[in-house]
C-alpha cells in the first residue's frame, strides 16, 4: 500500500492493507481505519452535522468559537485559533510571533515536509539541524552553533507524539530573543514535565487531518498561546485581517476552519484522551512483544507523555520489511522515506549533511496503530514483523 496521501496514512480502514498481492491467510491490519473510528461515534456525530446544517451557519459560528473555548482549555491554554490546515497553522503562528521575510528558523529535517513548507511560505528561509537519534525530536545541542543575526525563531516538532525537550529550547530561546512555535500536528494531549504541549512556546499549530489524533472529516488546524497579541494577529489574518466587516487591519488570508469541521471535533475532543490512553496500551503492548526482536523501539523519555501518533520502529532492510509486511496485508508505512533537505523541493540543501536525520529515513518503519486496534491484532502485525525481518 503506497498512499498517496500527504502523511502516508491509509485512510479508508480495511481496504487499504487489502493489496492485489495479498498472501497467507492472516486478516489484514490496517495502518489506520477511520472507518472504524466513526462507527463508534456515528450518532453523536450525525447529530452535530445536523446541528450544523440546521442552523446553516457554515462558516465561524457558534460552533467554531465553542471549539476555540474546548480546544484552548484542553491544552491548558488561554486562545486557540481555528484555521483550515495545520500548514497555514504554522504559518499564521509564525506571522503572528513576528516571523517575516529574510529571517531563518531553526528546525528539523526529518518531519513532514509541512514544517517547512510554512516557514517558506513567510519568506523565511528553514535552517535543518538533526535530530536525536533515541527520540527523533530536535537534537538540542545543535541549536546554537546555528543561530545567526536574521534568526528569528526555533520550531521544535513533537513527532510521532512525543514532545521534544523543551527547557533547553526555551532557554536558549530567551537567551538568544528568539521566539518559539510548536509544531504539535502530531502531539494532540501530549505534556513535557506534566504541561501540555500548545502551551510550552510562545504559539504552537495543530493539525486536525483525518488521520491525527484528533482529526476533522477534512482538512482543519488550530494554533494555541498564552500571549493576547499573538491571538489577536492569528484571529485577524485567518479572516482577511478584518476586525469587523470590511475593516481591514492586516494584509490577512482566507484560512477558516468551518462549522461542520468545527462541530465533528467537539464530539471527538471529548474522547481524545481516551483514545490517546488506547494508543499508549497498544504501544505498550507493541514494546513488550517486540523486546528481544531486531526492531529498535521507540523510547518514550519519563519526563514526557508520548500520545503515539505513530508507532515507529527501526528495522535494517527497511525497504525489504515492508514489502513484506504489505504483501501479507499489513499496512505498515514510513514516516518520513525521505528528509525535507534531500526532497527535490528544497534542491538548495543538497549539500547538507544531516546523518542521523538520514539514517532514520531509511530504517523508520509505522506499525498499525489507531485507538480501534484490538490487541490479538497488533500480537499479529509483532508475529507478521518477525517473520518478515528473518526472511
Ligand atoms: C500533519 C502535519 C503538518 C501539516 O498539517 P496539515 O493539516 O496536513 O496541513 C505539519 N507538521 C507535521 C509534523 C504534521 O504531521
Amino acid at each position: 500500500m503506497k498512499s498517496d496521501f500527504p502523511m502516508g496514512v491509509a485512510i479508508g480502514g480495511a481496504r487499504a492493507a487489502t493489496g492485489p498481492d495479498r498472501r497467507g491467510s492472516v486478516a489484514p491490519v490496517p495502518l489506520v481505519d477511520l472507518r472504524a473510528n466513526y462507527a463508534s461515534i456515528k450518532h453523536e456525530i450525525n447529530e452535530a452535522i445536523q446541528r450544523v446544517l440546521d442552523s446553516t451557519a457554515f462558516i465561524l459560528g457558534e460552533e467554531v468559537v465553542a471549539f476555540e473555548q474546548e480546544f484552548a482549555a484542553y491544552c491548558d491554554c488561554r486562545h486557540a485559533v481555528a484555521v483550515a490546515s495545520g500548514t497555514d497553522a504554522l504559518q499564521l503562528a509564525l506571522e503572528s510571533v513576528g516571523v517575516k521575510a529574510g529571517d531563518e528558523v531553526i528546525t528539523v529535517s526529518h518531519t513532514f515536509v509541512a514544517t517547512a513548507v510554512a516557514v517558506t511560505r513567510v519568506g523565511a528561509t528553514p535552517i535543518f539541524v538533526d535530530v536525536d537519534p533515541t527520540t527523533y525530536t530536535i537534537d538540542v545541542d545543535q541549536i546554537e552553533r546555528r543561530i545567526t543575526p536574521r534568526t528569528s525563531a526555533i520550531v521544535p516538532v513533537h513527532l510521532y507524539g512525543q514532545p521534544a525537550d523543551m527547557e533547553p529550547i526555551l532557554d536558549i530561546a530567551s537567551r538568544h530573543g528568539l521566539k518559539v512555535v510548536e509544531d504539535a500536528c502530531q502531539a494532540h494531549g501530549a505534556r513535557y514535565k506534566g504541561r501540555r504541549v500548545g502551551s510550552l512556546g510562545d504559539a504552537a499549530a495543530f493539525s486536525f487531518y483525518p488521520g491525527k489524533n484528533l482529526g476533522a472529516y477534512g482538512d482543519g488546524g488550530a494554533i494555541t498561546t498564552n500571549n493576547s497579541d499573538f491571538h489577536d494577529r492569528a484571529a485577524l489574518l485567518r479572516n482577511y485581517g478584518q476586525r469587523r466587516k470590511y475593516e481591514h487591519e492586516l494584509k490577512g488570508y482566507n484560512s477558516r476552519l468551518d462549522s461542520l469541521q468545527a462541530a465533528v471535533l467537539r464530539v471527538k475532543l471529548r474522547r481524545l484522551d481516551d483514545w490517546n490512553n488506547l494508543r499508549a496500551s497498544l504501544a505498550r503492548i507493541y514494546n513488550d512483544e517486540l523486546r528481544d526482536s531486531a526492531a529498535t523501539t521507540p523510547v518514550a523519555r519519563v519526563d514526557r507523555t508520548h500520545v503515539y501518533h505513530l508507532y515507529v520502529v527501526r528495522v535494517a532492510e527497511r525497504d525489504h520489511v515492508l514489502n513484506v509486511l504489505q504483501s501479507r496485508g499489513i499496512g505498515a508505512g514510513i514516516h518520513y522515506p525521505t528528509p525535507v533537505h534531500r526532497l527535490s523541493a528544497y534542491a538548495e540543501y543538497r549539500d547538507l549533511r544531516l546523518p542521523v536525520s538520514e539514517k532514520v529515513a531509511s530504517e523508520a518503519l509505522s506499525l498499525p496503530l489507531f485507538p480501534e486496534l484490538q490487541a490479538a491484532q497488533a500480537r499479529q502485525v509483532v508475529r507478521s514483523l518477525m517473520e518478515a525481518i528473518q526472511s
